[in-house]
């Protein structure tokens, strides 16, 4: 790629800075791309990923670290946004020395980027990369660390997932609201639990048959096969599997009143299906506002961990979301629009905050 090109892209979305990392001896090749640090340093997880091309994982580094920063500022935490990318096959490439190497990458940047577990890394691979250097959070309960954020981040989506209740029926009761998960791993599990609790009647479906079987006992849900999720008359959506699922097709068979999950990007095209959702009258509670309770737990490491105050932390997601959503309402846009122009206000306020020493 041209170099005109990648500082095309860097403009495009005003990153600061990207660092190509690059060590024949152990073979990394990593890209860490530093979008915005007005709040703090740039915090976001490591993502091992066989790129079919290198712009290819470029876009997603840039993509993913500007969504960083949003997430960040708009929970209120003193981050910024970053990311990183390690190409190639995490089944062949992984080892400790590469991960070592990667740390020492991490180090050079003076605490500029704090690293994390994401895709295809894990706890140990951060215990690597943390021989080398102190800016990486997610590590386990036993180094100081905050161990799994999932009960966290399903706290956090059961929050504004009340919030949008608040919005829609008028109280934020879901005690006997009708409540469909697709995906019931680490976070839609634990948000059964919440929902169950309260007295929610439950749908699920996963593609794992063990999974469900699980679930379906723990907490009487109903289990559904795959793309019938979509269509179920129910008053709740929750996307805790995969990306991308609101699109023009899945959206035209929602029956719920309010989409709230985990997953990252639901949107498949943010200008798109952000409007489409609000055109069909359903509430859309933004992904990157109500899953940051795993970003707020690895923050709490970051300044000192402590398991109740995250949680008191995610807490807060239930006002903002309901911030987000009177301002949807009375401004008509849509409720993703709404959330990013609150995260972008705020870290344009603290820049002129830090104007002067
Ligand atoms: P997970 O891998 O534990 O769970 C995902 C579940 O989805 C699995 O049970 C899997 O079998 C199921 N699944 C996969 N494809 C499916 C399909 N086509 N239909 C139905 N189910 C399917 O992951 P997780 O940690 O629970 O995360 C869930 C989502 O939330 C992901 O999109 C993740 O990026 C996002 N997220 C997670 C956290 C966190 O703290 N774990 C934080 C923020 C965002």
């Amino acid at each position: 790629m041209a170099e005109q090109e990648i500082f095309t892209q860097l403009a495009t979305y005003d990153h600061e800075q990207i660092v190509f990392c690059n060590d024949n001896a152990t073979g990394l090749k990593a890209i860490i791309a530093i979008h915005n640090t007005v709040l703090g340093p740039g915090l976001g997880g490591t993502r091992v990923w066989n790129y079919a091309t290198e712009a290819e994982a470029i876009n997603d580094v840039m993509r993913l670290s500007r969504g960083m920063t949003y997430k960040a500022a708009i929970s209120g935490l003193n981050l910024g946004g970053a990311k990183a990318v390690i190409i190639g096959d995490a089944t062949k490439i992984k080892t400790e020395a590469l991960m070592r190497k990667f740390g020492r990458f991490v180090e050079n940047l003076n605490g500029k980027y704090i690293t994390a577990e994401d895709v295809n890394t894990t706890t140990k691979d951060m215990e690597y990369v943390n021989m080398e250097t102190s800016h990486v959070v997610g590590l386990p309960e036993s180094m100081g660390g905050g161990g799994d954020p999932s009960p966290v981040t399903a706290y956090g989506v059961y929050m504004g997932m009340k919030a949008s209740a608040k919005q829609v029926f008028g109280n934020d009761s879901l005690a006997g609201k009708k409540v469909a998960v697709q995906g019931v791993g680490k976070v839609g599990g634990h948000l059964l639990d919440f929902l169950h609790k309260e007295g929610a009647e439950l749908f699920i479906s996963d593609i794992n048959a063990d999974t469900l079987a699980h679930y379906a006992s723990r907490v009487g849900a109903k289990v559904v096969n795959g793309e019938e999720i979509y269509g179920l008359d129910v008053d709740v959506f929750a996307p805790c599997a995969l990306g991308a699922i609101l699109n023009d097709e899945h959206i035209a068979q929602l029956k719920c009143s309010i989409v709230a999950g985990a997953a990252n990007n639901q949107l498949a095209d943010e200008t798109i299906h952000g409007p489409a959702l609000m055109n069909k009258g359903i509430v859309y509670a933004p992904d990157f506002l109500i899953n940051a309770g795993g970003l707020i737990n690895v923050y709490q490491e970051h300044i000192g961990y402590n398991r109740e105050t995250a949680q008191r932390k995610a807490e807060h997601i239930y006002d903002v979301t309901l911030e987000i959503l009177k301002i949807s309402a009375s401004e008509k846009i849509y409720t993703q629009k709404a959330a990013m122009n609150l995260a972008e206000k705020r870290i344009q306020d603290i820049s002129k905050v830090k104007s002067t020493y």
